[in-house]
Parts: structure tokens; C-alpha cells; sequence
């Protein structure tokens, strides 16, 4: 359908080929509208998401969440646009007392669930979160150690993404691409050369727990603070699963708060530290926020209070999911990344999607097919080789429903579309047909 449009986009001219042929198209048939034009195409968009994702699609996307029915009744979008601004019985704005409620609910069920004494949530997204913890614990100039971008650390921790725009020099940790964790025999001499301010561990693929209190305490040995995103597993860590990173010696742990977390966008930053909680605060405001989104908070809050109660078994329940399909894919025939350790140990899974073509062109086959997911650069791939691997996240699935038969099932329809390489339209009612049972 996008195909002999024309390739000049007038939003992103610069933009890849393939990008520029799909807004060239979108662009010639959305321009010019009135508004009762932009509501409905923009109310058919939603309708026709809703449905692919809310209820045809098999959605193992490892970034993203369905909400609980709770928090989803908790969410007010009036309230994004009623800025709140400084504390409780002290705001700049008069008349917010009920958002005080909101302000003081979403920090104590999240410092609590995640194992933390302060959590600052006012931030809208983990790059905020992570931006402002480099704000807030090092200085221009400073240097800060990551993982490398083929083991997932992420944009955020790199040159390009947050850490270059606070003026950080980013220094890639040694990484043992066997053992999924820093490479922790080099990491003493490597902190000793390089004195980084900070230490940023936890990545977009989660295969395996870092060995936190090793990590802590080499830095411990360079004065470095420890800083754990937990963009992707936060709500294993919030069910008592996978790790507790703040129990482990992490000074801050960073997180999103709508992945495995299962809540609204959003991020927070949790810590057992008076010193670097309030310095923390300071950078997301007055730092970097003013008026923050507080539709945000009622459903955070109600979403932390139920992975207080029931974390524990739905945890258990992705966790099971992630290594029955594991062990399925594996039976059909693919590479499942670390089939010596067991494939997983939290709710990811990875495939070696060399033979597709690779992460990206295999993703879009399956999405063809209707299963929706990513691509992932993997743990020793070589440098500058496109994305080998396929991610997948059993967090929406498990949350919807579907348990260790469906993973199966979904095993099968992955073999159909990319091993047999049948016609993913033959496929497609097979995928909508397992996810509405
Ligand atoms: C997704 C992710 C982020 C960024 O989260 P946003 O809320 O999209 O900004 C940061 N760090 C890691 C490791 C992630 O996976």
C-alpha cells in the first residue's frame, strides 16, 4: 500500500528510506483536513490499535504493558493538564488538595513495593529518570561506566542519549557476553583507570540477574555510585523475583513504570538515600519538570499496591510463561539465546535471528503474522552487524491471560512465519485464533 508513493516527506525529509516512504504516504493521505477530518481519522487510529493490540494481536513486545482494570479506572487525563508545583501544603498553585492525596499515595506504594525508602516519580519517562540521576550524582565532565549497546544498555546510558546531553563521558564497562554480567575479574582494574562518578547497570535485555553486591563493591573501591536501571524488571523486583537490587547494594534504582512494571508511562527513581533522594528531587524539579503529568499518579499508586499483593505470583506466572516459550521455540528449531543456562531467568527470552535476516526483519515478518515484538543487538554479535537478535517480553501476555499451552502455540506460529516461512495472511487467523480462544 505505501509502495510507489512518492518518497519526499515534508516531516522528516531526512529520515531513512524505508520511514520516508511510509510518512510520504500517511502524509498525502492525512494532509489537509479540517478538524472534524483529524477527529475521525484520529478516532479510527485508536479504534483500529485497540483492536489490533487490545484484542487480535499476540503482543511480545518486551517495552510495554496492558494495565489492571484498577489502575486503568484510576486514570483522570483532566488531571495532565492541572500543573502541581513543589510540595504538598507548600504549592505554588492553591486549590490542589486533592492531588496532594495522589502526590503522597504513588511515592509510598512505590518507594515500599520496590524496596526503597524515597521514590521520585514526577519524572515521564526512565530517560528522564535516568538524565536526572546524572544530574543530580555527577557533573559535566564526570565520566559514567555502561553497558555496552550490543549487551542492551540502553540509549539513555550512552553519548547519544542522556548522559551526552548532561556532558558525561560514557565509558563502556567490560562485559563477559557468556556470563550476561559485567565482566566482573576486569571490572576493579577498569574502575581504577577510568574513576567513572558513576556505574549505570541493568539493560533492555534481561536475561539474567546482575551480580549486584560484586559490582557494588568494586565501586565502593572508586567512590563510585551505583545506579541500577530497571526499565525492564522492575515488576519481577516489585513481585520478590529475579533480584532486589536495592537489598544488593545498588545506591538508586531507575525504572519504568509500564513494562514489566505493568502501570502507567512513566519512570521512577527509588533509593535508600536521604542525600541522593533529595538531590534527585531537585533535578526533576525545579530541574527538569515544572507542571508533570499527575494523571500519571492515581493509577501508579493503584498499580504498586497490587504488585505489593499479588507481584509475587504474577512474577511467577511470566516467569513460567518465558521458559515454556523458550523451551518450545527451542523445540521448533530456533536458536534461543543461552540454552546452556536455561534460556531465562526472568520474562525475556532471545532468539539468534541471524538466519531471518536478523532481529529487525524478523520482526516484521512475525508482525505480518500478527506477533508483535523487537529486534535486540546480542551479547557478543559482532560490531556494526545489524541487530541479531528477535527480544521477547512475556509480561502483556501473561497479564492477559495466556498461559504455558498458549506459549506452545505461539512457538508454532513463530516456526510457521519464519522457519517454514509460510504466508504470514495464512497465518494470521491462527494467531488471532489462539489469542481469542
Ligand atoms: C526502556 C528503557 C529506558 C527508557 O524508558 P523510557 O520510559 O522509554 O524513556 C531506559 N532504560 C532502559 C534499560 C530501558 O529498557
Amino acid at each position: 500500500m505505501e509502495d510507489g508513493a512518492d518518497e519526499h516527506s515534508r516531516i522528516a525529509p531526512w529520515a531513512p528510506p524505508r520511514a520516508r516512504r511510509r510518512l510520504a504516504w500517511l502524509e498525502s493521505a492525512l494532509g489537509g483536513l479540517d478538524a472534524d477530518g483529524v477527529a475521525k481519522a484520529a478516532g479510527e487510529a485508536l479504534a483500529g490499535h485497540l483492536r489490533r493490540f487490545g484484542e487480535d494481536g499476540i503482543v511480545l513486545y518486551a517495552g510495554t504493558n496492558t494495565m489492571s482494570a484498577r489502575a486503568r479506572a484510576a486514570c483522570e487525563p483532566a488531571l495532565a493538564s492541572r500543573p502541581s508545583m513543589g510540595w504538598p501544603g507548600e504549592k505554588f498553585q492553591t486549590g490542589l488538595e486533592e492531588l496532594d492525596v495522589l502526590e503522597v499515595l504513588a511515592p509510598l506504594q512505590v518507594a515500599a513495593v520496590m524496596g526503597g525508602g524515597f521514590a521520585e516519580v514526577r519524572l515521564q519517562s526512565a530517560t528522564l529518570a535516568n538524565l536526572a540521576c546524572y544530574t543530580a550524582l555527577a557533573r559535566p565532565g564526570d565520566t559514567v561506566a555502561v553497558l555496552p549497546e550490543a549487551a542492551g544498555g540502553h540509549a539513555s546510558h550512552h553519548a547519544q542519549g542522556a548522559a551526552g546531553v548532561r556532558g558525561l563521558r560514557v565509558v563502556d564497562l567490560p562485559y563477559d557476553a557468556g556470563g550476561f554480567d559485567v565482566d566482573h575479574a576486569a571490572l576493579p582494574g577498569f574502575l581504577r583507570a577510568h574513576r567513572p562518578a558513576l556505574v549505570v547497570v541493568g539493560a533492555s535485555l534481561m536475561l539474567f540477574p546482575h551480580d549486584v553486591s560484586r559490582i557494588r563493591a568494586a565501586c565502593d573501591e572508586v567512590g563510585a555510585l551505583l545506579v541500577y536501571d530497571a526499565s525492564h524488571v522492575a515488576g519481577l523486583i516489585a513481585g520478590k523475583r529475579f533480584q532486589r537490587p536495592l537489598d544488593e547494594g545498588a545506591h538508586v534504582v531507575t525504572m519504568s513504570t509500564y513494562k514489566s512494571f505493568g502501570g502507567p508511562p512513566g519512570s521512577a527513581v527509588v533509593t535508600r538515600d536521604e542525600e541522593i533522594a533529595r538531590r534527585v528531587s531537585e533535578a526533576a524539579y525545579p530541574g527538569l519538570t515544572a507542571n508533570y503529568d499527575a494523571s500519571r499518579l492515581a493509577p501508579l499508586a493503584v498499580t504498586a499496591a497490587e504488585l505489593a499483593e499479588d507481584g509475587p505470583a504474577y512474577a511467577d506466572r511470566c516467569l513460567a510463561n518465558a521458559t515454556a516459550l523458550a523451551a518450545a521455540l527451542a523445540g521448533e528449531g530456533f536458536a534461543v539465546v543461552a540454552a546452556e543456562r536455561g534460556w531465562t531467568a526472568s520474562h525475556h527470552v532471545a532468539v539468534d535471528a541471524a538466519a531471518f535476516g536478523g532481529g529487525d526483519e524478523a520482526a516484521r515478518r512475525l508482525a505480518a503474522g500478527g506477533v508483535f515484538l523487537s529486534g535486540i543487538g546480542l551479547p557478543g554479535q559482532a560490531p556494526g552487524e545489524p541487530m541479531r537478535g528477535l527480544r521477547i517480553g512475556t509480561q502483556e501476555v501473561t497479564r492477559r491471560g495466556l498461559g504455558p499451552d498458549a506459549m506452545r502455540g505461539i512457538a508454532v506460529l513463530a516456526r510457521r512465519l519464519l522457519i517454514d516461512a509460510e504466508d504470514p495472511a495464512k497465518v494470521l487467523p491462527d494467531a488471532v485464533a489462539l489469542r481469542r480462544p
